[in-house]
């Protein structure tokens, strides 16, 4: 069965995976130029010889079959985890250290090598952006059931497919096609996920002692957790990474980028003082889908049937974090192994 999948982030690459090494033909359609999706990784700074998070700081692993990946990962050296002291803020600027007791994982290489491992052996289509769908259905003449539509005007055919974009985007791209499928339902409950947003500033330092901290998580108006990248991984110059929270992103969604990254550093030398007012070099990001704020009480959706699969995974199934999008696209991806098992 050739199957496309919309989306080479952490679900759709766990759901391709499975799926191929069961014998089917997956074929991965990503709208940006890499892997990883929100699992982000920027080179930056001189030369770009700087490696930085600039999405997920890191992640947690509870599910057996998550931390089994980790286990994997981790064996591999792609992940590793992130040692050493985080810190909170409160309201009042006090700033005290913070223990957790699940381990705290990173990529040593940056979170889009997670990626790139998930996708080795997939065919992969970077700079192809999906933007709709037409159901060919049963009594078609064509033999696949389901035409992508790119905006070049190309299609390409597929006898089912994955999408595993954010909510508000996978909204986007089953719209286009609700007028000749059952998809109506499913259309109805995506469109009601909300999610958190962000701006994130990235920030080098050829000279400064940078905090102790790894991290410090801030009860603010404006900035909501920096990263002390320089934790992560050696050779990296002296990076931090900050995040907005996402009233702040949500009230600035129009106003100039300039401005913003001028009202962001303001903001941080008010916290971690003077010297982080003049960056050697910056870079920004916009996180319009950061993470779902009401995610959905499954562990994927599908049209059942055996004649026009169609399924959703991503991490607003079942909560709003890299676990859950890894294990709604491998589960989708176990259910299809099974349900296509005489169709490859
Ligand atoms: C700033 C920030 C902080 C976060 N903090 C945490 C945290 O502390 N802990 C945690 O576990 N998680 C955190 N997350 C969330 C976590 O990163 C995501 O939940 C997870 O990586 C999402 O994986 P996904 O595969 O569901 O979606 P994505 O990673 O978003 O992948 C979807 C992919 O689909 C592609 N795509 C979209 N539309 C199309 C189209 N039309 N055609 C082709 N391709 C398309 C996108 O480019 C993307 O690559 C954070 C995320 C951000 C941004």
């Amino acid at each position: 069965m050739k199957i496309a999948v919309i989306g080479a982030g952490i679900s759709g690459l766990a759901a391709g995976r499975e799926l191929a090494n069961a014998g089917h033909e997956v074929v991965v359609f990503e709208k940006s130029g890499g892997y990883g999706g929100r699992l982000a990784t920027r080179y930056a700074g001189k030369n770009n010889a700087e490696k930085l998070d600039h999405g997920v700081p890191f992640f947690t692993a509870k599910d057996p079959e998550f931390t089994k990946l980790i286990t994997e990962l981790a064996e591999k050296d792609i992940v590793t985890t992130w040692d050493g002291t985080f810190a909170n803020r409160d309201k009042d600027g006090k700033i005290s250290t913070v223990e957790h007791e699940d381990p705290y994982y990173i990529a040593s290489d940056g979170m889009n090598t997670i990626g790139k491992f998930l996708g080795r052996n997939l065919d992969v289509r970077f700079n192809e952006k999906v933007g709709g769908l037409t159901h060919i259905g049963e009594n078609r003449r064509k033999k696949r059931s389901w035409m992508l539509n790119f905006p070049t005007a190309r299609t390409e055919s597929a006898d089912a497919v994955i999408i595993s974009a954010p909510a508000r985007q996978a909204y986007a791209i089953l719209n286009t096609t609700i007028d000749e499928i059952e998809t109506l339902k499913m259309v109805r409950e995506i469109d009601e996920v909300e999610y958190e947003s962000q701006f994130t500033l990235m920030l080098g330092f050829d000279n400064a002692d940078l905090p102790e901290w790894n991290a410090l998580d801030c009860d603010d108006e404006v900035i909501s957790w920096i990263s002390n990248e320089s934790t992560k991984r050696s050779g990296t110059a002296k990076n931090l990474v900050v995040h907005t929270t996402s009233d702040f992103a949500k009230a600035n969604i129009d106003t100039d980028a300039e401005v913003i990254q001028e009202a962001i550093l303001d903001r941080l030398t008010d916290i971690l003082g003077g010297w982080v007012a003049l960056p050697d070099w910056s870079q920004f990001h916009f996180w319009r889908y950061s993470q779902a704020v009401n995610p959905l009480p499954h562990d994927f959706m599908e049209i059942k049937g055996n004649d026009t699969p169609l399924a959703l995974v991503g991490s607003y199934m079942n909560g709003n974090t890299v676990e859950s999008a890894y294990l709604s696209g491998s589960r989708l991806g176990q259910h299809w192994v099974e349900q296509f098992a005489d169709k490859k």
